[in-house]
């Protein structure tokens, strides 16, 4: 900040100044490769501010600085796998120990070839964890079923699809949901106002709290998997909404419900599974999907208590999400460049994937499908597979 013109390399050459710093040891216990893995995210940090500065974008990010750290990023030293590739030793001066992996005998072969470049320490709440990345082709094969589906997220249901089935939101979730708003009432109560560090009930509390929320996060994780990698399966293609979260969730009536069906999640694993399968997952834009009749096009007004759809035109009368499932298959197909009809036989050549509409399916579904390169979680921009 106070230096201008300070560059990539001169990060790096101070890390070595800090590691001799008296007065901060622990920075010279920190693994050096490690120091300089910190020193690039920085770098990073700072210069995509000024990248997203430069091109203009309505939140620039400020970077910001760190008092509680939860990650330590090491590259090829610091740590060492075990020969049978079980446990992971970390040899630098903060002696964090060694760790257990936790894989399959598929992975651990992966583990015991593959070169790793980068291995990290997190914090969460019940724990450390170590996580690395590895650039391994995943290949598995299902059969193509020559059905398409067309998929409304809503409310009321998780998901609702174009022949009526119907997943509906777990219970457990609601369920841990309550536990947490209970926890969270008691570490209200035992924070006191003014005191500095507060008490140690309030920390034993507020870790307790931390570990709900770790299971929150992990039940709905693993449910959105689930519900994706099934649906994948059984279909050739499969057309969702491409709802904008994120906009939803101003919408504070809405907000919580949306945020705990995990929509984004969900989507995001369709396009995972799509890609491993060789499959087309297409996000159609959501504009009068649940309005229009899915049997004549016909606008039907409808307000958001509204749920069958009855059009005056056609006669037609569905359920009001299994109006807009169809919508989204007809918009999905239309995408592909195949055509609608009302039987779910036939669509197997016309949804075929092609090279030309597979390219289609990858633009559409934006980075939801990105390259398939992780063992167990598709990669994104800045997580890697946690094993
Ligand atoms: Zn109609």
């Amino acid at each position: 900040m106070q230096n201008k013109g300070t560059s990539k390399n001169d990060l790096q050459r101070l890390c070595a100044v800090l590691a001799k710093d008296d007065e901060q040891p622990w920075i010279r216990k920190l693994n050096a490769h490690a120091r300089q893995a910190s020193a690039e995210r920085a770098w990073q940090a700072v210069a995509s501010f000024y990248r997203r500065c430069k091109d203009g974008d309505s939140k620039k990010g400020f970077p910001k600085f760190k008092k509680h750290s939860r990650s330590v990023e090491y590259k090829t030293s610091g740590w060492k796998l075990s020969e049978d590739a079980t446990t992971i030793t970390f040899t630098d001066g903060f002696q964090a120990g060694t760790f257990e992996l936790w894989l399959n005998g598929e992975a651990r072969q992966l583990i015991q070839s593959l070169k790793l470049n980068r291995v990290r320490v997190v914090k969460r709440a019940d724990g450390y964890y170590a996580q690395f990345c590895i650039d391994a082709e995943r290949t598995d094969t299902v059969e193509h079923t020559g059905s398409v589906v067309g998929i409304d997220l809503g409310l009321q249901y998780f998901t609702k699809d174009s022949q009526g089935k119907e997943v509906v939101c777990p219970k457990f979730l609601r369920q841990s949901e309550k536990r947490l708003k209970r926890a969270q009432r008691k570490l209200a109560k035992k924070f006191k106002k003014g005191v500095k560090g507060q008490s140690k009930n309030y920390h034993k509390q507020r870790q307790q709290v931390g570990k709900i929320h770790l299971k929150v996060q992990r039940q709905r994780k693993d449910f959105a998997i689930k519900q994706a990698r099934c649906v994948v399966r059984s279909h050739d293609m499969v057309a969702y909404e491409d709802l904008q979260v994120s906009n939803m969730v101003k919408n504070h009536h809405l907000a919580k419900s949306i945020v705990d069906a995990g929509w984004y999640q969900y989507t995001q694993w369709l396009g995972y599974y799509g890609k491993l399968w060789d499959k087309i997952v297409v996000a159609v834009p959501p504009q009068y999907t649940s309005q229009d009749c899915s049997s004549c096009g016909y606008r039907v007004k409808k307000t958001l208590s509204t749920r069958t759809h009855r059009c005056p035109k056609c006669g037609l009368q569905l359920c009001r999400d299994q109006n807009a499932a169809i919508n989204i298959l007809k918009r999905g197909l239309a995408i592909v460049g195949a055509e609608y009809n009302n039987s779910t036989e036939g669509h197997s050549e016309s949804a075929e994937p092609s090279g030309k509409t597979e390219e289609i399916s990858i633009a559409a579904a934006g980075e939801s499908s990105s390259t398939v390169n992780a063992v167990c979680e598709p990669v994104t921009a800045r997580e890697s597979s946690c094993l």
